[in-house]
């Protein structure tokens, strides 16, 4: 060729041609043509031949057109370096003028011919010379008419001829297609798929092999899988005298690729091409190592490829291929592992609407993150929380979510806004914990203040009401909603599995609950990491009990009702310990400061004070001498345990009286009991003799062994600066990075939410250091504190348990800081194992 070659490319099989160079699509069909595929001449403009077509220096348009002869016809379509980052809509048919359109009615007919020539000029006027569509409404649907029709339009509207020649129809076109992509509009919606601002777009120009014309001719697409279940089946459609991708669209016409009951098939109508289409794709697969989609035309009974994409997949889907590709020995499992993005988990691991049940839709929204849940409306993070310590499960809703409402999410079960889009806050968080969420709903009437949603077809529902949420299909149902279990099929597990062979640092759950142990377990925790035991004293019958507690006047009253609450937690613990079957079970002793178990408002305080039988006025005394200017950084966690170590005896009681107990029936268990807040070595000592002295006197009475590990959570900033001094005590150290951002900081975490996203948007911080470690501080603290940790006892055990456990940038952190574990909320614990097994896979691959 006569051109640069570097940027203008005939596609031969060693011709040099990059992704990075000239897009995906061109590399793409490089392939193809190494396979000795049936690819019509292709040529591949490259990023830098595009860029310069924008900018208005275009390419000498005669060589460009040379290879493809006297009378070319072609297509162009966009090879950006990712395809998912999209381009430009392909434009068929260049090339067709008045002299062409009459060779071409002899060779395929008139109609044909007409057929072509409309399409192009309908294409031409609306992308290229960007007429208004209207001005084509009117053209009939007969070709011959239409074509006269849109031709005169085309020219009364611009008062020029419709351009004969094919190198200026062409040049058009790549014009019009290279500043398209150099617009505004579409580098937003690439880099909201990820593209980086300046990423290029290569062009490819392919003789075009007509789907119309006599003869089977046709085109269509096929792929050897299903794009939602992963499962092999061949999928797609064909439609006879068609172009591009109209057999997708072509309704009643299209024909089913394999035999079909439902209708007639390709197969059928003309087998060789149907089995020769079969192993073209799965030459593809195999070669490409890939599922792949072929587009392809059948011209008089021959087939010709034009096109090969990546299979567009679902998380289901993609981890089915993955697992499938692996299993055929086309990829490694290992390369199987790399292939499946942890956070599209997510969408795998959670409930679904049972697509077969009857459902009332009573509004629609945008599907921000996946999975569906039932439960009672409620309108804000505090009553959320509320609803969430009577154990009754509720859907947040608000007009749009903020950091504040972060507590709200954890305690809903689903979310709902009337604002936002799928990078909004609450869909972030959402896909972030696994929450159903659908947000701008924007057909709901939000009258927030009066507690009420008024739907698109009138209905009202108000605080209290039940509704599902399906952050799926991003619907919103009335009522309960029958719900199918978590797709976790054959291929999740096989993955799984690989995952875990290869893993080098173990992943367990935070849960506090036997429901979450179960969700832990069946996740394949490697146990539990952390479990806050207050969640099991905002029950309804030990509220009450807890509360008697706080204003028991003396030691010894103290310890009479703490004696009632421990049969209760002996049980929790003893749940918890089967249901782990074994497994390691961090508990972590009391932590809030004791005020949050008391009634907030005089309604409150009255019934507290008849359950109690004392005056109110003692009652209101009692609460506001408990009350702290900063109850975060107050009497809570050791401090509590130091001042009022009743509360951690009765604890440590029932922790070791579980232990026996459920070592009766299974595995022995090992508890693991967690100090939190812990600031100084001494505070260590003093818990320690006396849990030690707890333990000893329930070996005495049962004349049972058992063993227990004790922990200090690392989650002051002092704690981890003296982790040296702390760490010959303990046997493992598990830090809190909640309240170690927190303190590191000096943020709170309940309030960061009214600036954080101004700090945010003005670049103070690059992300929520909640939501994503902050690497350069708190990450710091988390390397001293192992360092100084492991310096001074080798054996001591280090993990997170923070909520930043789940995330998979913090848990390379974690394991580049020699970390044994990390910890995180059961649902994302596959998510976590598959995270953690990629940075293996990695560091391997080098
Ligand atoms: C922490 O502080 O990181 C932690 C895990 O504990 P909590 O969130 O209960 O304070
Ligand atoms: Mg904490």
């Amino acid at each position: 060729m006569q051109q640069d070659e570097k940027n203008i490319t005939l596609i031969t099989p060693d011709a040099q041609m990059h992704a990075a160079t000239h897009g995906g699509r061109a590399k793409c069909l490089q392939r193809l043509v190494r396979l000795d595929l049936p690819v019509p001449r292709t040529i591949a403009l490259s990023f830098d031949a595009v860029h310069s077509i924008a900018a208005g220096d275009m390419p000498d348009m005669k060589a460009l057109l040379a290879p493809f002869g006297d009378a070319p016809l072609l297509c162009v379509r966009p090879s950006s370096e990712d395809p998912d980052w999209g381009g430009p809509g392909a434009i068929l048919n260049i090339g067709i003028n008045d002299a062409t359109y009459v060779d071409l009615s002899d060779k395929l007919g008139e109609v044909a011919a007409a057929e072509i020539y409309l399409r192009f000029v309908q294409s031409y006027a609306i992308h290229v010379a960007r007429l208004d569509p209207d001005i084509l409404d009117d053209v009939s649907s007969d070709p011959k008419l239409g074509l006269s029709q849109a031709l005169r339009a085309y020219e009364a509207e611009t008062e020029e001829e419709f351009p004969q020649d094919p190198a200026v129809q062409l040049a058009e076109v790549l014009r019009s297609m290279a500043r398209a992509w150099e617009g505004t509009t579409a580098r937003l919606l690439r880099q909201a798929k990820g593209a980086p601002a300046d990423a290029g777009l290569g062009l490819v120009v392919q003789e075009l092999a007509l789907g119309l014309g006599q003869g089977e001719c046709g085109s269509g697409v096929i792929q050897l899988v299903n794009s939602q279940t992963g499962e092999r089946k061949i999928t797609g459609r064909y439609l006879s005298q068609s172009q591009g991708r109209e057999a997708l669209r072509g309704g009643a016409d299209s024909l089913y690729l394999e035999r079909d009951p439902r209708g007639p098939s390709l197969e059928e109508l003309a087998p060789e091409a149907f089995e020769a289409l079969k192993s073209y794709t799965a030459m593809m697969r195999e070669k490409l190592r890939e599922e792949m989609q072929a587009e392809f035309t059948i011209e008089n009974g021959k087939v010709f490829l034009l096109d090969g994409l990546r299979v567009a997949r679902n998380a289901r889907a993609a981890v089915g291929i993955a697992v499938s590709l692996a299993e055929d020995g086309i990829i490694s499992r290992e390369e199987a592992l790399m292939r499946v993005e942890p956070r599209a988990l997510n969408e795998l691991l959670h409930r679904q609407v049972d697509p077969e049940a009857p459902r009332d839709v009573l509004a629609r929204g945008i599907a921000a993150s996946p999975g569906a849940a039932s439960g009672r409306i409620v309108f804000s993070a505090a009553e959320a929380q509320a609803s969430q310590a009577r154990g009754e499960a509720c859907i947040l809703v608000r007009r749009e979510t903020s950091p504040e409402d972060i507590r709200g999410m954890h305690a809903a079960v689903a979310v709902l806004t009337e604002r936002g889009g799928m990078t909004s806050h609450a869909a972030v968080i959402g896909r972030g914990i696994g929450l159903p969420c659908v947000v701008g709903a924007s057909d709901i009437h939000f009258q927030a203040r009066r507690n009420q949603l008024t739907m698109p077809d009138g209905r009202v529902l108000k605080a209290g009401d039940v509704i599902t949420i399906d952050g799926t299909n991003g619907l919103v149902l009335a009522g309960e909603t029958p719900l199918l279990e978590a797709a976790r099929d054959a291929s999740f597990q096989t993955l799984m599995s690989w995952a875990d062979g290869v893993r080098d640092i173990a992943v367990r759950a935070n849960a506090d609950t036997p429901a979450d142990a179960e969700v832990a377990r069946n996740f394949k925790a490697r146990g539990i990491g952390l479990c806050r035991t207050e969640h099991m004293f905002f029950e309804e019958d030990r509220l009450t009990v807890m509360r008697e507690m706080i204003f028991a006047d003396s030691s010894k009253d103290r310890a009479a009702v703490l004696e009632r609450l421990l049969p209760m937690q002996r049980a929790d613990f003893t749940d918890l310990f089967r249901i782990m079957q074994g497994k390691p079970v961090c508990i972590r002793l009391f932590d809030p400061p004791l005020h949050e178990f008391l009634p907030t408002d005089r309604a409150g305080h009255l019934q507290l004070a008849e359950a109690l039988d004392l005056p109110l006025s003692d009652v209101t005394r009692r609460v506001e001498a408990l009350s702290e200017y900063n109850p975060m950084l107050g009497m809570r966690g050791v401090r509590l345990g130091i001042t009022v170590p009743e509360i951690y005896d009765m604890q440590a009681r029932a922790i070791f009286e579980a232990t026996i107990e459920a070592s009766k029936e299974g595995a022995p268990v090992v508890p693991e009991v967690m100090i939190p807040l812990v600031s100084a070595r001494r505070e260590v000592e003093l818990v320690k003799t006396r849990i030690d002295a707890v333990a000893a006197a329930v070996r005495n009475e049962t004349g049972r062994e058992f063993t227990y590990r004790l922990g200090v959570m690392v989650e002051t900033p002092r704690a981890a600066l003296r982790a040296g001094d702390i760490a010959p005590l303990v046997s493992f150290l598990s830090f809190g990075t909640n309240d170690l951002t927190q303190m590191t900081y000096g943020l709170s975490r309940d309030d960061a939410g009214r600036f954080m996203s101004d700090y945010v948007k003005q670049g103070v911080y690059p992300e929520d250091p909640f939501h994503t470690l902050d690497i350069d501080g708190v990450g710091e603290l988390l390397k001293i504190g192992a360092e100084r940790g492991r310096a001074a006892n080798p054996d001591v055990v280090l993990s997170i348990c923070g909520e930043h456990g789940g995330n998979p940038e913090s848990i390379a952190f974690c394991r580049d800081a020699g970390f044994d574990y990390v910890s995180c909320s059961p649902f994302r614990v596959p998510v976590a194992r598959l995270a953690a097994a990629q940075l293996t896979v990695k560091d391997k691959i080098g």
